[in-house]
């Protein structure tokens, strides 16, 4: 049998370079597109002498070559994805969820291969419906400093729905909640990586606002597992619509706070902050359609994830130390 081969924009990246593992132990040969702008070639070292992995530097807003490979899968998860990173990046986040979102389907609608979107729970900006099931459409603010982000992941799922609609392309939109694990660059500012920096270097930890707003944490091979699966599935009811993957346990980032100073062992202490504008307070998957659709649920809880975590931030610690250093 003809081995499947699948294209992942952002295969650089966190949650990319584990996609690009997990589609190689399902048998795939695996192209990787990244400009490595938020991501690192660090992330896919591993897989450098593999012959069924070949990594192409490239912006996938700009058509590439890929009309000459012969694609089953095309999974675009290219984008900068922590509010520190898109805040930075506005511009190029607003560019790959929209001329990368078309360059990556147009490949897929020509080579007659399937296509994911990963798509995000910010979609539901700061949700007035909790947990966030996949028919609220959400509370965005369409000018505020996330929107960038916000913005061009809601463009992108109205787009991939309708290479669904008028071009029969087989999609799926997978709406990411927070995931988290090794691999996280140390500096991206999201939330894990920030307590872990701070609690390994015995800084006090930065929650902002009061840290009672909320969030739902997933551990990376909890959300590849159920990307796959949905990315795998075939024939399902409204298969083609959004599908939340998330971990529904919901904490205070003040409570998340606590976890990384108890799994660190960490004398730091909690300092508060201004929270930033338009920061969600709440945020949690209903996860009954991927349940149901998927048979998946998360089986990794927060306190695990970060015990599984912590000697990749203990090594990523020490080696932003030495560059500093240096
Ligand atoms: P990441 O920053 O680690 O990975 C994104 C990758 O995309 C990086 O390697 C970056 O260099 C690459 N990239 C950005 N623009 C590009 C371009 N124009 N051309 C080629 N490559 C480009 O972030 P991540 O957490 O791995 O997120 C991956 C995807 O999952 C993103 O689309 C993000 O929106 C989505 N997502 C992630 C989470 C999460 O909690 N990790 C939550 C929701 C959605
Ligand atoms: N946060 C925090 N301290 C930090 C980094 C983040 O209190 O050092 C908060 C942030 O304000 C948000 C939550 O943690 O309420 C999650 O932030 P993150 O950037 O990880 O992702 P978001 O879910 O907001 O996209």
């Amino acid at each position: 049998m003809k081995t499947r081969r699948a294209l992942v924009t952002g295969g650089a990246g966190f949650l990319g370079s584990h996609l690009c593992d997990g589609l190689l132990g399902e048998g795939y040969r695996v192209v990787a597109a990244d400009n490595l702008l938020t991501g690192s070639l660090g992330n896919i070292e591993h897989l450098r002498n593999d012959s069924r992995f070949e990594f192409v530097q490239k912006d996938v807003c700009y058509p590439g070559e890929w009309g000459t490979l012969d694609l089953d899968y095309v999974l675009h998860f290219a984008s900068p994805a922590s509010p520190v990173d898109y805040a930075e990046h506005g511009i190029e986040t607003l560019r790959v969820g929209s001329y990368g979102t078309f360059e990556a389907l147009e490949t897929a609608r020509r080579s007659g291969a399937k296509f994911m979107m990963a798509s995000t729970s910010e979609c539901y900006g700061d949700p007035a419906v909790h947990p966030q099931t996949e028919t609220y459409w959400g509370n965005v603010n369409p000018i505020g400093p996330r929107s960038v982000y916000d913005e061009a992941k809601r463009f992108s799922e109205a787009v991939t729905m309708a290479y669904h609609r008028y071009h029969q392309v087989d999609t799926r939109i997978v709406r990411i909640f927070n995931t988290y694990g090794p691999r996280m660059q140390i500096n991206d500012g999201r939330v894990i990586p920030n307590f872990m920096w701070q609690a390994l270097r015995g800084e006090n930890l930065t929650v902002y606002g009061d840290g009672s707003q909320t969030r739902s944490f997933c551990y990376v091979s909890d959300e590849v597992d159920g990307i796959l699966r949905l990315a795998g599935s075939s024939g399902l009811e409204s298969g083609h619509e959004p599908v939340n993957i998330g971990n529904p346990t919901e904490f205070t980032i003040l409570d998340c706070a606590r976890k990384v100073i108890a799994t660190t062992g960490s004398r730091s202490q909690i300092k508060f902050e201004g929270l930033p504008q338009d920061d969600p307070k709440q945020r949690r998957p209903d996860i009954s359609k991927a349940k149901r659709l998927l048979g998946w649920e998360p089986k990794v809880e927060l306190e695990s994830g970060l015990k599984l975590s912590l000697e990749y931030f203990r090594r990523a610690v020490a080696e932003k130390g030495k560059e500093k250093r240096a």
